[in-house]
């Protein structure tokens, strides 16, 4: 008999909720806990051991024997230290323990994390602090609690701290604007996330067989399967039962830490999938993505499946991305990016559009940075994926709107179109009035913005921390000509206000076909950024305009940002080479012996059979040949990787190694590639050392 499942009863169970917290806690000290994780106030050490100890019964109910705190350093995955509630007292007494302080405060040591030269300026020690606007859950017999990670003198060490920096930085600015165009009664806004998450599944079994899998998240070898995506037919497909099962039981765990996953369904490729949740505050969101993305790969583990969350897994089909969908809303529950009816005349709706449209414009650059890493420059800019360069798409309406305001008109609203399709027991529904342009990558959705360059293994803290600081900047300027205005005039003539930032910012606007070669001439026609790379884009994040923005709203110090622009070029040199590393392992002690026995097989089959018969073998000579004349490729391509390898470690300067790595060991990679790729469709698949492109992306049933 099929299980039921009972959303509701499940939804949350594993979570030590705001709902319990007001539940089980005294008035006071629950109101305590609120003031903090609302206003950052100081949380006194009586109110944290009422809490730790009300926290500690929870989750020894729920089975837990541990508590960590859990952080996020700049590694872009999370971090635990495990340390039970055990205590022992006199007599050998055990007692399950667990104090204020314990709650409020970590010590794990911070020497082995990331720290981009930080740690020259401190000791080893590191702090964590828990953030109580993210709840609590416990976990594997673990209570986690959510922290910050900062150093012995305070600099951020993690993706947290900065993230709510930032929140804090667009709720004080978007305030002022409210409060400047009459709005009292708004007091404080939020920024909301929803990230679309892409992944791919395949058979844990054929996993472990790749070691490029395993040790670096995509093949660096394998040919082309006869098939790909080209049929389209795998794109919102039925799900294979085994697929199916998987999104089950993820959706159930999901759902027990609190997650709210709404949508699933195939994507484009072969074998790869997507799930949405539902929006949350972007804090929040965030943990749950870093959440979401162990979930999955511990659930298709039991189900005997890899989850595949690399930006590129496959060379010759779509790669995985995460679309950050962001939005405003105000304490009083509306969304400030919602166009409603006649959006021509919806004054905040317009402030905030505005407001986005100058903040993308200003810093495009950091918006690219954001996204940043080695896996994801596969995909930025190729064909599948929203190209390096940043635009906004709106849609036609807004378009129109926005049109008008540039010839000082007001725009009417014609109201919602009605869609007709010709069968009259269809119902008639309204016309979208945003259509999607999937090429775009910062596109006006509805009611949010949709960026689309995040790949699919990024922390989304990097892109919301410039989201938020970007829109907070903007907001702070137009705040700025707004108090230069008589109060009874602001709301006539912030519409001039607009028209000269629609003038100052419309060239990164861009309605058409991002993924054309047009595009690409026309923006670099219009100034806008197109950095096409990792070391091209992070110079940029040391520019005076970026500096004076991060330190002007206190998101990053000027010392932490020079941590996060070293911690950038380390990780993706780190990648890459780890990931030659893995292909000169696998080419020389995996598949050249495999070559090398078919060769031999060959000569032998030549040999033998012109002993025997008087045949001129050509075929297997002509096999031979090629088999030959591609291995004597191989051999130049490997040795060209080595000795390149070795002049990239000899680079001490950062930015240079990391230029290296991007324009010559990547460019080394592909040439050894496509000789292997060659060869491999040459040798016996049966004989081949790990399974193939058709067996990872078609086998799963
Ligand atoms: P689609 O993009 O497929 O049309 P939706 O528009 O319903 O789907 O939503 C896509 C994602 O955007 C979901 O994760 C959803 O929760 C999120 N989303 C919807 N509204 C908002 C909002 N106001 N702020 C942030 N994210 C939102
Ligand atoms: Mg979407």
């Amino acid at each position: 008999m099929e299980k039921k499942t009972n959303i509701q009863e499940i939804f949350g169970k594993l979570v030590f909720s705001d709902q319990l917290m007001k539940e089980k806690l005294p008035r006071d000290v629950y109101e305590a806990v609120h003031k903090t994780s609302k206003y950052g106030t100081h949380l006194q050490l009586d109110v944290a051991n009422t809490v730790a100890a009300v926290m500690k019964e929870w989750a020894l109910e729920k089975g837990a024997t541990h508590f960590t705190h859990w952080f996020q350093p700049m590694t872009g995955v999370t971090a635990e230290k495990h340390d039970s509630f055990l205590s022992l007292h006199s007599k050998g007494q055990v007692l399950m323990e667990f104090s204020g302080k314990e709650l409020v405060k970590g010590e794990p040591d911070a020497s082995s994390f990331p720290s981009g030269g930080l740690r020259a300026t401190f000791e080893a020690r590191g702090y964590t602090a828990w953030d109580p606007s993210s709840p609590a859950f416990v976990k594997d017999g673990t209570l986690y609690i959510p922290t910050a990670f900062c150093s012995y003198s305070g600099e951020a060490l993690d993706k947290k701290t900065p993230l709510l920096r930032s929140m804090e930085a667009l709720d004080h600015e978007a305030v002022k604007v409210l409060r400047l165009l009459g709005h009292d009664e708004v007091t404080h806004v939020n920024t909301t996330v929803g990230s679309e998450q892409e992944y791919f599944l395949i058979h844990k079994d054929l996993y472990k067989k790749r070691k490029d899998l395993v040790l670096t998240g995509r093949t660096l070898i394998g040919a082309p399967a006869p098939k790909g995506q080209e049929m389209d037919d795998h794109y919102f497909g039925v799900l294979k039962p085994r697929v199916s099962a998987f999104m089950h039981d993820l959706d159930e765990e999901l759902w027990a830490y609190g997650i709210p996953a709404k949508t699933k369904h195939n994507e484009v490729a072969p074998s790869q999938h997507e799930l949405a949740p539902i929006f949350e505050t972007s804090n929040i969101a965030v943990d749950h993505n870093q959440l979401t993305m162990e979930l999955m790969k511990k659930v298709a583990d039991k189900h005997n499946l890899a989850c595949l969350l690399h930006e590129k897994p496959f060379a010759g089909v779509n790669g995985s991305g995460k679309h950050n969908n962001w939005s405003i809303s105000t304490n009083t529950g509306k969304n400030l990016l919602s166009p409603g009816k006649d959006p021509g005349k919806n004054t905040l709706f317009l402030t905030f559009l505005m407001a986005v449209i100058a903040g993308v414009d200003d810093y495009q650059d950091l918006l690219r940075i954001s996204v940043a890493s080695a896996g994801n420059d596969h995909r930025l800019g190729a064909n599948e994926a929203p190209p390096a360069i940043v635009s906004i798409f709106l849609g036609d309406e807004l378009a129109s709107v926005l049109k008008a305001l540039d010839h000082g008109k007001t725009y009417k609203s014609e109201g919602k179109e009605q869609i007709e399709t010709g069968a009259h027991v269809l119902p008639h529904f309204d016309r979208d009035t945003t259509d999607r342009n999937r090429t775009s990558p910062f596109a006006f959705t509805g009611n949010k913005f949709e960026f689309r360059m995040p790949g699919s293994a990024l922390s989304v803290a990097n892109p919301n921390i410039i989201l938020n600081t970007i829109v907070a900047e903007s907001l702070s300027q137009l705040a700025a000509k707004l108090e230069a205005i008589p109060a009874e005039e602001r709301e006539d003539k912030i519409y001039s206000i607009f028209k000269d930032m629609l003038d100052e910012h419309k060239r990164i606007l861009f309605n058409g076909d991002g993924y054309t070669d047009e595009w690409v001439e026309e923006a670099k026609r219009r100034g806008l950024f197109n950095l096409k790379s990792l070391p091209e884009a992070v110079p940029q994040l040391l520019s005076k305009k970026n500096k004076d923005l991060f330190t002007k709203h206190q998101i990053y110090t000027e010392s932490e940002i020079e941590s996060r622009y070293e911690i950038y070029l380390e990780n993706y040199a780190k990648t890459i080479h780890i990931e030659a590393l893995t292909m000169l392992d696998m080419v020389k002690r995996d598949f050249t012996p495999t070559l090398f026995k078919y060769m031999k097989s060959i000569a032998e089959c030549i040999r033998e059979k012109t002993a025997v018969i008087e045949a001129s073998a050509g075929y297997e000579k002509s096999v031979l040949k090629d088999l030959d004349t591609s291995a004597d490729q191989l051999c130049a391509d490997l040795k060209k990787l080595e000795d390149d390898m070795a002049d990239a470690e000899s680079k001490s300067d950062l930015l240079a190694k990391a230029s290296y790595y991007q324009s010559t060991i990547l460019k080394d990679m592909d040439d050894v590639r496509q000789s292997v790729d060659f060869i491999e469709t040459l040798l016996p698949e049966d004989e081949l050392p790990y399974p193939t492109y058709d067996e990872l992306l078609f086998s799963l049933r």
